[in-house]
């Protein structure tokens, strides 16, 4: 090891405590420092070369090193670092909100700024909430509730995990949170009813329909990840549902709130997830690939009607009373107006049709190997499940730590991959060549077999 790396390895195991990291087990391990980034390859401090193969936490869009990103951030370093969007506003963080109101679904007409997911789903539920109260006609005020989904996942913060739906990450933090309703989420390999697709009818969204029927009067609205519930393991949606539950909000007069955090910008194939089965929702929300993986931005994007119920005289007090200190950062902003301009000049989600199409024919080989349950993905985000027997789906005991030893062997043959629990994960940069994305697919197969077929 370089005395370089040494040295950076003792300042991080002296100082640092990493994030959804045992540090114990983590201040044993020799770490990576990844100091350099080319295209889809993260590069550390001994000169090795990695695919990023989870676009460095999901975030990642055209890989590393984007000319349009690079310059905007450069172009606007020169000008302005930061300025508060409270009462004022600057030029990239307009111009960004003009092109996103282009680009969400019609319908939705404002754009409210803040930094990482988390806060831009706490925006949505405290607007969600205001909003019902400021409606002012007749019982609104009483819809102070959420629906959220089994397995869905909204970041860390406690109002996002109030609405969290997985136990290993949330239960510890349950004395601390508001209650919310849960629905069955749509995990059709281990459906939560019983039932199988499609004979089911995709019967799990009219259980979320039958909890708005018993109590839509003190219901906001509902919130979920459409089409992919990411962090509870790349659970991919049966088509219908989306549709089914904006049809249940409009009918019980319920908003619908979609986190977009992670199927935003191409990673399902579309630049929503949403746009798949044609549903605008009432909110969405955006963080993670809105700068391209450069720099923290996340944005909630509402209705009208949503922005206009605020709207009144100053001492009616009907102002959102909420703002973080980089709403808005110019910097980041630039960030996002060049990860814009890379989707046109490179005609990023054409160019996708053909990656989703390979992945999907490679992703067949893995369904056959002797602890692949199951296999799933929609577009560039998949998830393989590994299992102790496939027969009865009985999951890899989770002190077998199966998924961190895919990665551990991919980690060797130049790929870094994330697992959810057993759940391998693949989202590499949507602008993975198809070179890499061979790679990545012929390096996951063997690390998947030399983990599951070892013992
Ligand atoms: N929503 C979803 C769907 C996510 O996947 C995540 C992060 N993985 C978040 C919200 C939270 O985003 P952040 O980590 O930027 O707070």
């Amino acid at each position: 090891m370089k005395d370089r790396t040494k040295k950076l390895a003792k300042l991080d195991k002296d100082y640092l405590w990493h994030p959804f990291t045992q540090m114990s087990e983590y201040e044993g391990e020799e770490p990576i420092v990844i100091e350099r980034g080319e295209g889809v390859y993260l590069i550390d401090t001994e000169g090795r070369r990695y695919i990023d193969g989870v676009s460095s936490l999901w975030v990642n869009i055209h890989g590393h090193g984007v000319p349009e990103i690079d310059n905007a951030i450069k172009a606007q370093v020169d000008s302005l670092g930061h300025s508060t969007l409270l009462g004022a506003t600057n030029p990239p963080a307009a111009e960004l909100a003009e092109k996103l109101i282009g680009l969400a679904p019609d319908g939705l007409t404002k754009v409210f700024y803040s930094g990482d997911g988390a806060s831009a789903v706490e925006v949505a539920l405290k607007m969600a909430f205001q909003y019902w109260r400021q409606r002012g006609r007749g019982r609104e005020r009483e819809k102070t509730k959420f629906v959220a989904l089994q397995n869905g996942y909204h970041g860390d913060t406690l109002g996002a995990v109030s609405v969290g739906g997985i136990d290993l990450f949330h239960s510890t933090f349950a004395p601390l949170l508001f209650k919310s309703f849960k629905a069955p989420s749509y995990y059709c390999y281990r459906c939560p009813l019983g039932l199988k697709y499609p004979g089911c009818g995709v019967a799990c969204a009219d259980e979320l329909g039958g909890i708005l029927e018993e109590h839509a009067e003190e219901i906001a609205a509902v919130i979920m990840e459409p089409y992919v519930q990411a962090a509870g393991g790349m659970i991919v949606s049966p088509p219908g549902y989306l549709k089914r539950v904006r049809e249940y909000c409009d009918k019980y007069d319920v908003l619908l709130i979609l986190d977009e955090v992670a199927t935003g910008f191409g990673r399902t194939g579309k630049m929503f997830a949403c746009e798949h089965e044609g549903v605008v929702p009432d909110m969405m929300v955006l963080g993670k690939g809105l700068t391209g993986g450069y720099l923290p931005l996340s944005a909630t994007i509402v209705k009208q009607d949503i922005y206009d119920a605020f709207l009144g005289d100053y001492d009616e007090f009907k102002t959102f009373f909420h703002g973080h200190s980089y709403s808005g950062n110019p910097l980041s902003c630039a960030a996002a107006l060049g990860n814009l301009e890379a989707f046109e000049n490179y005609d990023t989600l054409a160019a996708l049709e053909e990656k989703i199409g390979y992945l999907e024919e490679e992703l067949k080989e893995l369904r056959g190997l002797s602890h692949v349950g199951d296999v799933r993905n929609k577009g560039l985000m998949a998830g393989i499940e590994l299992v102790d027997d496939k027969e009865t789906k009985t999951p890899c005991p989770l002190d077998k730590k199966m998924g961190w030893k895919v990665a551990g062997l991919a980690k060797e043959e130049g790929v870094l991959i994330r697992p959810l629990g057993n759940v391998v994960v693949l989202m590499p940069p949507i602008g993975i060549p198809m070179d890499d994305l061979k790679k990545l697919l012929e390096v996951t197969y063997r690390a998947i077999r030399g983990a599951t077929e070892e013992d």
